[in-house]
């Protein structure tokens, strides 16, 4: 295997400054600081060009499911590039390894479902999802139901409309984004929003209140979907409190409202179940999924679609002809062989009972070594996806100014101790890989622990 021809990492890292528009990154603090440089993986952990060496608390980008240094996905990847690099899906064309690769994502799905539609990213698939909602209200004659509501602090992708769907205004600002037919509803935010001494479950009442609320004054007949991740990631790490997916499910229900489950984090283990929507008990229409169906090996995205949706497109096909939509790299096969092969390790490895296992001892830890921090408000999350909120004063929940950039700094502390975190605002974020054992967990929360005494003691 060929490996790069630089090595040195202060060259590395003036190439990366000099050359690299960042996705997400402020350029600020870029020319500030300058990049890290990864070069290599195994397990749960990656090393920099310096040669050092850190847990990765987040699985890349919640993706590395199963690891760094899977052999036996990269291998799959080898075979199938030499075997057959590429071949499209357009025009009732496909390959053998896609055709597997479908069967196998169905017979995976949380509620019967008739048809996969790839793509390769989240964002795309939540595109396609958009459209097939609208062509769906538009076969079956209802042309005025086009709305869709999402809520504040979701995320849905960084596409024109996606990024409008998502409910982050950092990533409405300076866009311009067409606001298009979208709605937003209160996140289901129980520590900062919750009136003082309510109850989960009222509290989720009270949310699907404010739902039913924007559909009677918009009109059930104006709203199409509904789009919900199962515990909110990029906006903050958000679980939805206690009887929330039984509410809201029953709403959209009495007013014909799809309900799309954004899994593209929760999919496939992520919070002890092999779907989100599993944790909570609630039934999707349409699923978005994409990260660990080839646990980040391969950029891949997979829409789940119901029997409801599917057979009024399938009942429409004469009058509709081509179906207008895909993309080049919709089921690529090589992509395809990665899904098989992560799909085989997820139940081989058991990695959803793995998750159910350490993700509780992740939890405990860090509230037995962080639960009394004077500065910890918050610890929460399911599974392997844990967010813990800082805050100035513990008792009245009061932040800290967001110029002081806590989150940041103890981010910043963490990495020098070996351990990559994500700081959403001032909530510091942890999503490792799902085959991580208890003694890596205790490593992380005793890392983690230790950085949070160096910035705030
Ligand atoms: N949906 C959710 C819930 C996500 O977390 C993400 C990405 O993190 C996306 C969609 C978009 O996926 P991608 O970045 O692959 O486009």
């Amino acid at each position: 295997q060929e490996s790069p021809m630089i090595t040195d990492a202060a060259e590395l890292e003036r190439l990366d400054q000099k050359s690299q528009f960042h996705p997400f990154t402020s350029i600020a603090d870029l020319a500030k600081e300058g990049p890290t440089v990864m070069t290599s993986g195994q397990g749960v952990r990656v090393r920099d060009a310096h040669g050092r060496d850190y847990l990765d608390g987040m699985a890349g980008l919640w993706c590395v499911n199963l690891g760094y240094g899977r052999t036996e996905i990269t291998e799959a990847i080898t075979r199938q590039s030499e075997r057959l690099s590429f071949f499209h899906t357009f025009n009732g064309m496909t390959s053998d390894v896609v055709a597997e690769c479908a069967d196998a994502l169905l017979k995976r799905a949380p509620v019967p479902m008739s048809r996969v539609f790839f793509g390769a990213s989240g964002s795309d698939a939540n595109e396609t999802q958009l459209k097939l909602i609208w062509y769906y209200n538009n076969l079956r004659g209802k042309p005025e139901k086009k709305k869709i509501i999402a809520r504040w602090n979701s995320y849905h992708g960084s596409g024109v409309a996606t990024a409008s769907l998502t409910g982050l205004p950092g990533m409405h600002n300076y866009f311009d984004l067409p606001k298009g037919p979208i709605l937003h509803v209160s996140a289901p935010y129980y520590y900062r929003d919750a009136p003082e001494g309510m109850s989960e479950r009222d509290f989720s009442r009270k949310l699907a209140r404010e739902l039913e609320e924007v559909i009677e004054r918009e009109g059930a007949d104006t709203i199409a979907a509904f789009f919900a991740e199962a515990v909110m990631g990029a906006g903050g790490l958000i679980p939805p409190p206690e009887g929330y997916f039984d509410e809201i499910s029953a709403i959209l229900k009495k007013h014909d409202i799809l309900l799309v489950a954004d899994e593209v984090v929760s999919g496939f283990g992520r919070l002890g179940t092999y779907w989100g929507s599993q944790t909570y008990g609630y039934e999707p229409d349409l699923i978005t999924s994409a990260k660990g169906v080839t646990s980040g090996y391969f950029p891949m995205s997979v829409c789940f679609i119901s029997p409801k949706v599917w057979d009024v497109i399938e009942g429409a096909a004469a009058q509709t002809g081509i179906f207008g939509h895909g993309y080049t790299y919709s089921a690529h096969p090589v992509g395809a062989a990665a899904a098989l092969a992560a799909l085989k390790l997820i139940d081989e490895l058991e990695v959803v009972k793995n998750v159910a296992d350490v993700g509780p001892h992740l939890m405990n830890g860090l509230r037995d070594r962080l639960g009394q921090h004077p500065h910890v408000g918050d610890i929460r999350g399911q599974g392997l996806m844990v967010g813990i909120e800082l805050a100035k004063d513990r008792a009245t929940k009061e932040g800290f100014p967001p110029a002081n950039r806590t989150g940041r700094e103890v981010l910043k502390a963490a990495a020098k101790r070996g351990l990559i975190t994500r700081a959403l605002g001032d909530t510091l974020v942890f999503a490792p890989p799902l085959v991580i054992n208890r003694a890596e967990v205790d490593e992380l929360v005793d890392k983690f622990a230790l950085a949070v005494g160096d910035v705030l003691g």
